[in-house]
């Protein structure tokens, strides 16, 4: 049996592995330090271009385009990078046990890696309609997004039924994005959910409305209220038809699912303290046991400003967690104190011509301000989440980078609301007037409107 041993492992080779390796090297790694180990067989990449970009009708992006850290603007990190800092990769790797009391991993393949400390960073896995027996859900052409096996299949599928029909099941962002996506590659495109607007978890019935009005203008049918129970498929095993629980049944040549994903914490069970659903964490992302870490979706939190334990499945939070999880690692071997991770919630999206960011806690009543008509020619338009008297959220479509930088400081200001129907018709002015007022003075704000 193989042995290797590493002062510093990465289980989990995406987005937060990619920022984690980056913050190692900047903070001093010595080569052979450092291995991150994937299931995946190629270096970290940003994720999220796998549901836009990557699957553009043309100038898709491909790797090496899109590794990490260019995301965020940083430096791109190709495979040789890895190697330049002495950083080993074990790509097409996948570990089925891990041992935490010896510190011992092992491999699909019986290899034994040990370290000396361990940062989690496996992400998440989609949830499958066969989970549920959803009957015929095994056919052939019926598509799941996590990792780029599953976009190169899916990208192959497209080719092959050009101009077919297409059903989405599932009205999140992976929904939203999937169904603009193959639209623009010119399939049929039908999308399906139970709920009565796409995006429950954080579109308001108002912001939906907007999207849903934009789709149907885009010639993207949306079936609500009903759920697929079935599917078709032909003698070669390729889906032909949805079934839904209303007895509708949709022609179908590929279908998407998009219903939810879980954190991968199986491995663990039963050794590390859970919370929520995730592994739970402190502020430095350490969790009950000792030299062992957990970043990115499979982290439970401490969401200092809302006072609560979280778990947060969107790729800022697995840059900002990773990066806060190698700066304790290291203050802790050079016995300095650092900052608890204080983390402002922030989320995006893209489709068509169209680009969301939303900043805070999608609680409390809600004012929407702005131009939210699907068939404006330049539709903006957002939301203001206010619980106790004061602005907790923010929901900017279609602002511009200065403006979506002036709702990040509103959420994480929280100013208090005197008057919501003044809100309302200020819209986003409210936003600048506090942070105009804010530069004036750091300690105390007014609500004072040019
Ligand atoms: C298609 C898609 C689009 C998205 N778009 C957006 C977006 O627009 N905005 C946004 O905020 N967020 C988006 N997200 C969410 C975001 O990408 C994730 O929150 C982020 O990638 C989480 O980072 P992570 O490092 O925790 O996990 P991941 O990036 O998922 O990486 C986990 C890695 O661990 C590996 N792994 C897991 N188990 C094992 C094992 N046992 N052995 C070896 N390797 C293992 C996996 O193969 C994978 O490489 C999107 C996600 C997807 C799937």
């Amino acid at each position: 049996m193989a042995e290797k041993h590493f002062k510093y492992v990465i289980l989990g080779g995406g987005v937060a592995a990619g920022y984690a390796a980056r913050e190692f090297v900047k903070l001093g790694l010595n080569p052979g330090e450092l291995a991150i180990i994937s299931k995946e067989s190629v270096a970290p990449y940003e994720r999220p271009a796998l549901s836009k970009a990557y699957l553009f009708p043309q100038g898709a992006a491909r790797l090496p385009g899109f590794h990490v850290c260019v995301g965020s603007g940083g430096e791109r990190l190709l495979p040789e990078w890895y190697a330049e800092k002495g950083i080993e990769l074990i790509l097409g790797t996948e570990i089925v046990k891990a041992d935490l009391a010896s510190k011992t991993l092992t491999s699909a393949a019986d290899v034994i890696i040990k370290y000396d400390i361990l940062i989690i960073a496996t992400g998440s896995t989609v949830i499958r309609l066969s989970d549920f027996g959803v009957q015929g859900a095994d056919a052939n052409n019926i598509f799941y997004l996590r990792e780029i096996d599953d976009a190169d299949k899916l990208v192959a599928a497209i080719h092959a039924k050009k101009d077919g029909k297409a059903v989405i099941v599932g009205g999140g962002y992976i929904g939203l994005e999937l169904g603009a996506a193959l639209k623009l590659n010119n399939l049929d495109v039908t999308m399906v959910y139970p709920e009565p607007w796409c995006m429950p978890r954080l579109f308001t019935a108002g912001i939906a409305a907007f999207y849903e009005g934009y789709y149907a203008n885009k010639g993207i049918k949306i079936i609500k209220g009903t759920v697929a129970v079935g599917f078709d498929s032909d003698t070669n095993g390729d889906v032909t038809a949805v079934k839904l629980k209303d007895g509708r049944v949709l022609e179908a040549d590929i279908v998407v699912v998009g219903v939810g994903g879980r954190p991968l914490i199986t491995l663990f069970k039963g050794q590390v303290e859970e919370e929520k659903g995730g592994i739970k964490t402190d502020g430095f992302f350490k969790t009950s046991i000792p030299d062992i870490y957990a970043v990115g979706d499979v982290a439970t939190f401490p969401l200092k400003l809302f006072n609560e334990q979280r778990r947060v499945e969107h790729v800022d939070h697995a840059r900002k967690s990773a990066e806060q999880a190698v700066k304790a690692i290291k203050a802790a071997e050079e016995g300095k104190p650092i900052e608890e991770y204080d983390y402002l919630p922030y989320f995006y999206s893209r489709s068509f011509d169209l680009s969301w960011q939303f900043y805070g806690d999608n609680v409390g009543d809600t004012i929407l301000f702005g131009d939210n008509d699907p068939t404006s020619a330049k539709p903006k338009f957002g939301t203001y989440w206010i619980k106790e008297g004061k602005v907790v959220g923010v929901f900017l479509e279609s602002g511009s980078p200065e403006e979506n930088k002036l709702i990040a400081k509103v959420a994480k200001l929280q100013p208090p609301v005197q008057d919501p129907e003044q809100l309302e018709k200020e819209g986003l002015a409210f936003a600048a007037c506090v942070i105009i007022k804010l530069d004036d003075s750091k300690e105390s704000y007014f609500i004072v409107c040019l």
